[in-house]
């Protein structure tokens, strides 16, 4: 290898982690000292000494549940008072806070526990490469919003690395597929079902470059759900069970699940279940897959709208590859044949196949792998608010990136000084219904109505990381703000929001021509006033009688909140005070 330091390409998953490196031109995966490849992101807290990472960890949660904490990544950018999954360790935060992990009296925000997981894998591929790490690529859902990329960084620069770059987690699978091989244009579907998220991506390739048509998911959906299912269900059929089982019971299932997909039924034998009474229990295949199957069915319409929104139909792909370790389930395959109408490619080892991809990424970005390019797109549409509430959309969702696109907006009242630069990201027309990732004011020099002009540039770098810049094209003054705030973003708010989307879109197209119309109301209404005041007398009774009638209509209007009727009322004013606006005009010519 050459002087500078390896760069490594890290899966960190809501269940396993991994790392690899690129070596003599291949990547490959790092073990640890123990020989595993796979590392669960768990973290356990003893009460004397240093925390215990990854499969040390994993096996203290059935032993001391409450200091062991699991599944991180999904408390990453969740608030205080949204609903939290039902984890055994202790969880704080404010209403509208962020969530915070307590252990052993002690705080931590959830990628200070992801930070200790990067912080072995980077030690394990110290070892194994003999040297220090410090520069990676790290993987994230492709639903993660801008917050969420942010807190994953950090958790890697906690851990010592330099994150060079964040990748989403099916584009990273497709380059560890070797898709980069297919013939120029083809489509690919990539099926990602992990421990906690679901992620469907349509890609194309287009000379040697990989383009995603379209993203969706629901990132909490996943293997963990299946377990949970199969724990209740199990539960209703023995009695009398003791709390501290729960663990070792957990153990048992999550094991059965996984040899259910090699084989048609299993034992499931737990000595000394309860207090004396040893435990032993068939399950089939058939039994996972009732409970299962509901679950399953989450994925079909995600895969529907994805599609959709890449408007392709299931026989114009060329190929779909699965990625996941739920993946290896038979009726998660037979789902996916169904709903794609192929048989799915499954050369590569779906639970790995991420973590392959970052590192072929890493090789790109240090120069060992060369010819592919990846792009990635938006998930939901980012812009402003404009007046009177509406969201201007300025990067529409699905967008490729990294982008850069910009627009004008001036001033709506005459002598402002400053304009509120307020950044949304969502789907509906109206801000309010949106989500606020941030603001800050650009002030300019007083100009009348309409003569500022404020150019607003939004920039999505390479990792998704989405940067804001202002400027007084006047005098040049500008602003640039990286969007940090956190999001209130549950991990099932951006399904909801796309279809609250779908489902409002009628009363939202509504709102929004009254907001239209009310605007220019607001025009009219004044503008007439003073007509009257300097004209009106040269006007006939009639005439002044159904201009009073035409205004009378656009405050009831107004009143009513009512868009089509406003327009209207609006457009009837406009034309009954055609000859006040000639009178006017000849006025102002007279006198001149
Ligand atoms: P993540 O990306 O969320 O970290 P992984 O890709 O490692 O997750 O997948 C973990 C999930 O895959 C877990 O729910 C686990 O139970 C499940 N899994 C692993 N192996 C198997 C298997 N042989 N059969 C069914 N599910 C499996
Ligand atoms: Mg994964």
């Amino acid at each position: 290898m050459s002087s500078t330091s390896p760069i490594v390409g890290i899966d960190l998953g809501t269940t396993n982690s991994l790392i690899g490196a690129m070596d003599a031109g291949f990547p490959i995966l790092l073990a640890d000292a123990e020989d595993e490849r796979l590392t669960p992101s768990v973290v356990h807290f003893p009460s004397t000494g240093e925390p215990l990472v990854g499969r040390a960890a994993a096996r203290m949660r059935a032993l001391d549940p409450a200091n062991t904490v699991y599944s991180a990544k999904r408390l990453i950018g969740r608030r205080g008072g949204e609903a939290t999954d039902d984890v055994s360790y202790a969880l704080v935060g404010e209403r509208g806070a962020a969530v915070r992990v307590q252990v052993r009296g002690r705080e931590y925000a959830p990628e200070e526990i992801s930070a200790l997981v990067l912080k072995k894998l980077r030690a394990d591929a110290g070892r194994a490469l003999g040297g220090e790490v410090t520069r990676a690529v790290i993987t994230v859902p492709a639903y993660f919003n801008d917050a969420q990329r942010q807190a994953t960084k950090r958790a890697g620069e906690l851990a010592g690395f330099t994150v060079e770059r964040i990748v989403n987690e099916p584009t990273a699978a497709a380059l560890a597929y070797g898709l980069d091989k297919l013939g120029d244009r083809s489509k690919v579907a990539v099926f990602d079902l992990g421990g906690g998220t679901f992620d469907i991506s349509i890609l194309e390739l287009n000379q040697g470059v990989f383009q995603v048509l379209s993203t969706n998911g629901d990132t909490r959906l996943g293997g963990d759900d299946i377990d949970a299912a199969l724990i209740a269900d199990f539960r209703l059929r023995i009695s009398d069970l003791v709390p501290e089982a729960d663990a070792r019971l957990r153990e048992a299932l999550v094991a059965a699940k996984h040899r259910l997909s090699f084989e048609d039924e299993t034992r499931i034998e737990l000595p000394f279940f309860t207090g004396a009474e040893s435990l032993v229990r068939t399950l089939t295949r058939a039994e996972l897959e009732r409970v299962a199957r509901p679950i399953v069915e989450r994925t079909r319409a995600h895969c529907l709208r994805a599609l959709h929104d890449a408007k392709l139909s299931p026989a114009d792909l060329d190929e779909v590859i699965l990625v996941g370790g739920q993946t290896r389930m038979p009726l998660v395959r037979d789902f996916v044949r169904a709903i794609f109408q192929r048989e799915p490619n499954v050369s590569q080892n779906p639970d790995e196949a991420v973590a392959l991809g970052a590192t072929i990424q890493a090789g790109i970005l240090s120069g060992a792998v060369q010819n592919v390019v990846l792009l990635d797109v938006t998930p939901l549409s980012l812009g402003i608010e404009t007046f009177g509430g509406l969201m201007n959309v300025i990067i529409p969702r699905n967008s490729t990136i990294p982008i850069k696109a910009g627009e004008m907006f001036t001033n709506a009242v005459a002598g402002q000084r400053a304009m509120l630069i307020k950044v949304v990201q969502g789907e509906r027309e109206l801000v309010r219904d949106n989500w606020p990732l941030g603001e800050f004011e650009l002030e300019f020099e007083p100009a009348p109505k309409g003569h500022a002009r404020v150019g607003v540039q939004f920039e999505i770098d390479a990792s998704g990381i989405l940067h804001v810049l202002a400027r007084d094209t006047k005098t040049g003054a500008q602003k640039v703000v990286e969007m940090t705030s956190a999001v209130d973003v549950s991990d099932e708010a951006v399904e909801k929001m796309l279809e609250e989307s779908l489902e409002h879109a009628f009363e939202d197209m509504s709102d929004r021509v009254f907001v239209e119309a009310k605007l220019k109301s607001d025009e009219l209404l004044p503008a007439v006033r003073q007509a009257l005041a300097q004209a009106g007398p040269e006007l006939d009774t009639d005439e002044l009688a159904l201009i009073a009638q035409r205004v009378a209509e656009v405050e009831a209007a107004l009143a009513a909140g009512a868009g089509q009727p406003l327009k209207r009322a609006n457009t009837a004013l406009d034309e009954a005070t055609q000859r006040l606006a000639t009178l006017l005009i000849e006025r102002a010519l007279r006198v001149s």
